[in-house]
C-alpha cells in the first residue's frame, strides 16, 4: 500500500513513519532524510540543498521531486514524508502517479498546537547512526548522548535551532498548510490529533491506516 503522512515540522512524521512503514511493510520515504543524506554524501543535489534546508526554506520542487520519483518506482509500496511541501510537488506527485499506475491509499494529515511543536523540536535528539529520534524531556536515550538502538553519537539537528524552527513553521503555514484543501475531500483523507504521547497517536494511525487497507 501507499501512504501520505503530512502535517508541521515536529508533528512526529518521522518517528510514526518510521514506526507505521515497519508494521505495514512498506519502505519509508522521508524526504529529509533523503536530503541530509544528500549532504552528507556531497551530491550535487546535496550541495544545491544545503543552503536552503540550513536556513528553513524548502528546496526548489525539481530538485525534490526528481529524488522522490527516483525512488518511488523502484519499491513495493511506500510512506512518504515531508513529501509534496506544497501544492506543485502535491500535482507532480500525482502526475508521478499517474504516469506509474499508481494511487495513495491513504492520506494522513497530522496535527499539533504550535506549543507541542515547540517543544517537540527543541528537545529533539537524532542517532547520527541509524537516525533514531529521542527526546530530551519525553523519551531520553538511556546513556545521555548514546543511541540505544544501535550505539550511535546523537545530535542536535541545526535547523532544529530556535530561529530556524521560527522559519520553519512560517513556510509550512505560508506553502504546506495548503495542501488541507488540496487533499481533504479526497475519499482516503484522514486527519489525526497527534498531541498525545507518541503510543497513543501510534495506535491512531495505525487504525487509520489498517482500515484503508481494508
Ligand atoms: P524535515 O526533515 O522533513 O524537517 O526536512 C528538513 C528540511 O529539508 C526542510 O526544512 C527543507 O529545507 C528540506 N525539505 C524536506 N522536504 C522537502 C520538500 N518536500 N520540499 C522542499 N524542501 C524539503
Amino acid at each position: 500500500m501507499n501512504v501520505l503522512l503530512f502535517g508541521p515540522p515536529g508533528v512526529g512524521k518521522g518517528t510514526q513513519g518510521q514506526r507505521l512503514a515497519r508494521e505495514v511493510g512498506i519502505v519509508h520515504l522521508a524526504m529529509g532524510d533523503l536530503l541530509r543524506e544528500a549532504v552528507r554524501q556531497g551530491t550535487e543535489a546535496g550541495k544545491k540543498a544545503k543552503a536552503y534546508m540550513d536556513a528553513g526554506e524548502l528546496v526548489p520542487d525539481e530538485l525534490v521531486v526528481r529524488m522522490i520519483e527516483d525512488r518511488i518506482h523502484n519499491v513495493q509500496g511506500f510512506l512518504l514524508d515531508g513529501f509534496p511541501r506544497n501544492v506543485a510537488q502535491a500535482r507532480a506527485l500525482d502526475a508521478m502517479l499517474d504516469r506509474q499506475g499508481l494511487h495513495l491509499d491513504a492520506i494522513v494529515f497530522m496535527d499539533a498546537s504550535e506549543e507541542t511543536l515547540l517543544e517537540r523540536l527543541t528537545g529533539r535528539l537524532i542517532c547520527r547512526a541509524c537516525g533514531f529520534g529521542f527526546h530530551r524531556h519525553y523519551s531520553p536515550p538511556k546513556i545521555p548522548g548514546v543511541c540505544d538502538q544501535c550505539g550511535g553519537e546523537l545530535y542536535q539537528r541545526e535547523d532544529d535551532r530556535e530561529d530556524v524552527i521560527a522559519d520553519r513553521l512560517r513556510v509550512y503555514r505560508e506553502q504546506t498548510a495548503p495542501l488541507l484543501s488540496y487533499y481533504r475531500n479526497r475519499p482516503v483523507f484522514g486527519m489525526v490529533d497527534a498531541n498525545g504521547g507518541a503510543d497513543e497517536v501510534y495506535e491512531k494511525l495505525l487504525r487509520m491506516v489498517k482500515q484503508a487497507d481494508g
